[in-house]
This record gives C-alpha cells, sequence and structure tokens, in this order.
C-alpha cells in the first residue's frame, strides 16, 4: 500500500483516539505508519544501497509485481511476538503501538485483496524454507 494512504489512516486513527489518549494517540504513527521501514530495509539488503529516494522509486516503479518480498514487520511471527509483548507488558503506549500496528496489517491486507498480483511472504518460516 502506498505510504500516503498509511499517513492518512493514521492522521484520522490518532484524532480518533486523541480525546481518549491526549498525545499518546501520536505512538499510533510508530507501527501505523513508519512500520513500512522494513521495506527500505529489505531494498537496503537487496540492493546494497542506503538510498531512500532510490528505494522509494524501486518501489513505486521498477520492482516486479511477481517478485516475492519479505518485509520484517509484516509477518505473522513478528505480529504474534508483538501481540504476546503487548499481553505481557500492557500499558498505554504498548496498546497504542498495538493499534497502530493491527491497523497497518489490516490495511495491507485489503490492499493486497484489492491487488492480487503483488507478492509478499507473511511468514518469516516459509521465506526461509523456500530461500
Ligand atoms: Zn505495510
Amino acid at each position: 500500500m502506498y505510504p500516503i494512504y498509511h499517513f492518512i489512516s493514521c492522521i484520522i486513527l490518532a484524532i480518533i483516539l486523541y480525546p481518549l489518549l491526549g498525545l499518546l494517540s501520536l505512538f499510533v504513527f510508530i507501527f501505523g505508519y513508519l512500520i513500512d521501514v522494513d521495506h527500505y530495509i529489505e531494498y537496503i539488503i537487496k540492493k546494497k544501497s542506503l538510498s531512500f529516494k532510490k528505494a522509494y522509486k524501486y518501489y513505486k516503479y521498477e520492482r516486479h509485481p511477481k517478485e516475492i518480498s519479505l518485509n520484517i514487520f509484516h509477518t505473522i511471527e513478528f505480529t504474534v511476538l508483538f501481540l504476546i509483548f503487548v499481553i505481557l507488558f500492557p500499558n498505554p503506549i504498548n496498546l497504542i503501538l498495538g493499534i497502530g500496528l493491527i491497523t497497518h496489517l489490516i490495511m495491507d491486507i485489503i490492499w493486497r485483496i484489492l491487488n492480487k498480483h503483488i507478492k509478499r511472504d507473511f511468514s518469516l518460516i516459509k521465506h526461509l524454507l523456500r530461500n
């Protein structure tokens, strides 16, 4: 999903949460928006380049849709570990981060349903077994 859609959804979610949580609602950005940093990490590993501009251009225009990607923060293993972390250490910030993560992943799943041509491994274990 394009970053602008995550940005807009995070703003809306932060506005909705603001009356309940105040400035803590801004933490929704950490996992709601910045979780896509794993695309940049994947680009650095694949292309051996730190250029953020080239990475953005690669994902927007150059990456072949059939190319299977692994984005570590989008895997079921990361999500389960994070949810266990939230259960073990329940506090408002962790819960807000969890809300941001789940919102982000739901939007990505909807995006993927609408764009079936985009390939991504949602399991780190499955990815490692394949490669
Ligand atoms: Zn994403």
